[in-house]
């Protein structure tokens, strides 16, 4: 009897430990990787949760063109905006939405590359349970960077 509880209690540990490693390793999938610094928090004006910015490339008269990284907690998104020149995002890890106004939500993933055109308003942000690591390009700022408009509602970031 005494060696039959040894037994079981030695199966029960194992088990036990090997479902902690198999979480462990679910949480390891889901965690988002960085290339860059973490950079500063968005305004609270602007974001929904929390955001972070690290500036790459400054806008100047030799490229014009504005480049850097944000990271998307999960749940964050930005308000509805628009850029005058438009914008590319390179997503470099994580999983979140891009929406333009009056279309389907879309979901974007490492790899993905998104273009949204000059003055068409949209938002962008992470999934709810995956953060998100997109690079930003503004070309052309010499005709502006971005015009901040009202937070994404519930509803529509849940696409309900
Ligand atoms: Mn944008």
């Amino acid at each position: 009897m005494r060696t039959f509880l040894i037994t079981a209690i030695a199966l029960y540990s194992l088990l036990i430990t090997g479902c902690k490693e198999q979480t462990d390793q679910q949480a390891a999938a889901t965690a988002v990787q960085s290339i860059f610094p973490k950079g500063d928090l968005g305004p609270a004006e602007n974001f929904t949760g929390k955001a972070w910015n690290y500036g790459l490339v400054p806008a100047d008269s030799t490229y014009t063109t504005l480049v850097g990284n944000v990271y998307f907690e999960p749940g964050a998104r930005s308000n509805w905006h628009i850029h005058p020149a438009g914008q590319i995002l390179i997503i470099t890890d994580g999983v979140g939405y891009h929406q333009i106004e009056g279309q389907p939500r879309q979901t974007i993933r490492k790899g993905d590359v998104v273009k949204c055109p000059p003055n068409v308003k949209h938002w962008h942000g992470a999934s709810p349970d995956t953060g998100l690591q997109q690079m930003y390009l503004l070309p052309n700022t010499e005709k502006g960077i971005v015009q901040w408009m009202e937070p994404v509602t519930d509803e529509v970031y849940n696409n309900q």
